[in-house]
């Protein structure tokens, strides 16, 4: 990861194409686009990709939460379960809708613990938000049978882990709808761009619906089309979607490449005293876009992490202190009441400072996760091995 690092050819190509018919909008405009739907292809190909019948482009990653919480009829006073390691649109979104986010704990997978997930739900529960982070996945087969036992929605966000597969089955194919982000440092990148996929017909026609203002697209003028739900405007771009295509295409090749240097890193790191890697449920189907580790107590961590940095072996994060990732830092989100008006009412809840996640922040303070990059030469991975190598000492 990202995509951005094997632009070429392809990506020139696809949007070179959307430039000479000038038709940057993805629906009508029939004759002048000379059969040019960059939107629709590469809706196409993901639900091809991730094995289901329907996908559907947005404009975000964050807007696809969105949309896939109002096709699926999230929403006011409902509560939704998800994990306090995430990036914050998933929460965001669940707030923007209504909804209440209710904190369960992670485990050494660093995505939900199924067994945390019971004890949280109440009658108000309605959907369970499982994060696949860090291009690995959650346990996802014991979430689907928990969401099956108690009758909840089940949506993935699956925004770091195209190309993932637990048991040979894409990650992104097990829950009632899943997100996908194509956004500038995701895996496969169109700028800015997101994607929902679903087998359910009514959620993806919601979906499409709602994410250009309840439009029906039956019909071929935009003035005469009922918009039988209110939506808002998600829709991506032709010049976006172009450049997705491309970068669709050279999915299997980044994963290929990420695995490859993941092997000689994770050699590297578990013969360093203390270290333990994430705990991946099911390694074969593992997109490698990081390689994340956990040390024994939360001094060395942030004493390896400062290490890394001052040596110069780039892109490591330290989560727990950062502002976007783990809970402990949303303290725009913790206090609501604080911060500017929302536009919704959350059934009363405006603070959410009384959460706490000690699980969580036993297993996220020892955390440091690296990303890995398509572009290292095998000169650079050895270096870092090296360097990683001489931090342990
Ligand atoms: C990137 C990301 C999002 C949001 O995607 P955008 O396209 O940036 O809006 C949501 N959830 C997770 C886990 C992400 O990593």
């Amino acid at each position: 990861m990202p995509g951005f690092e094997i632009f070429g050819e392809e990506e020139k190509r696809q949007v070179q194409d959307v430039l000479e018919t000038g038709v940057l909008f993805r629906y009508g405009f029939d004759k002048a686009r000379k059969g040019h739907w960059k939107a629709l292809s590469f809706e196409k190909e993901l639900a091809k990709k991730i094995g289901v019948t329907h996908a559907h482009l947005c404009s975000s990653g964050t807007a696809a939460l969105s949309t896939a919480l109002a096709a699926c009829g999230v929403g006011a006073g409902d509560e939704v379960i998800v994990p306090p390691f995430t990036f914050i649109a998933t929460i965001e979104s669940i707030v923007m809708a209504g909804a209440i986010p209710v904190f369960a704990e992670i485990d050494d997978s660093l995505c939900l613990d199924p067994s945390s997930i019971e004890s949280k739900i109440t009658e108000k529960t309605k959907a369970v938000i499982p994060v696949h982070m860090c291009g690995a996945m959650a346990k996802i087969d014991s979430i689907v049978d928990l969401c099956k036992k108690h009758g909840l929605i089940l949506i993935e966000d699956a925004c770091q882990a195209l190309g993932a597969t637990f048991n040979n089955k894409p990650i992104g194919s097990f829950g009632d709808a899943a997100c996908f982000s194509f956004d500038a440092v995701k895996i496969v990148t169109c700028g800015e761009g997101g994607g929902i996929v679903t087998n359910n017909e009514k959620i993806y026609t919601n979906a499409f619906m709602f994410a250009d203002h309840g439009h029906d697209h039956i019909g071929n003028d935009r003035g005469l089309e009922n918009h039988p739900i209110l939506g808002l405007n998600f829709r991506i771009c032709e010049l976006n979607a172009a450049v997705g295509l491309a970068q669709l295409a050279k999915l299997d090749r980044m994963i290929g490449i990420q695995r490859k240097t993941k092997k000689i890193l994770s050699e590297t790191l578990l013969s360093c005293a203390g270290v333990t890697l994430q705990n991946i449920p099911d390694p074969a189907g593992d997109s490698a876009t990081f390689i994340s580790f956990i040390l024994p107590d939360e001094d060395r961590a942030r004493d390896i992490s400062k290490k890394l940095a001052q040596e110069g072996v780039d892109g490591c994060f330290y989560w727990f202190d950062n502002n976007w990732h783990y809970i402990r830092q949303w303290n725009h989100f913790k206090n609501l009441s604080s911060t500017a008006r929302l536009p919704v009412s959350l059934d009363g809840y405006n603070d959410f400072s009384f959460i706490k996640t000690p699980v969580s922040d036993s297993i996220m303070s020892r955390t440091i996760s690296m990303q890995i990059k398509l572009s290292w030469s095998d000169e650079e991975i050895k270096e870092r091995c090296n360097r990683i190598r001489k931090n342990f000492k």
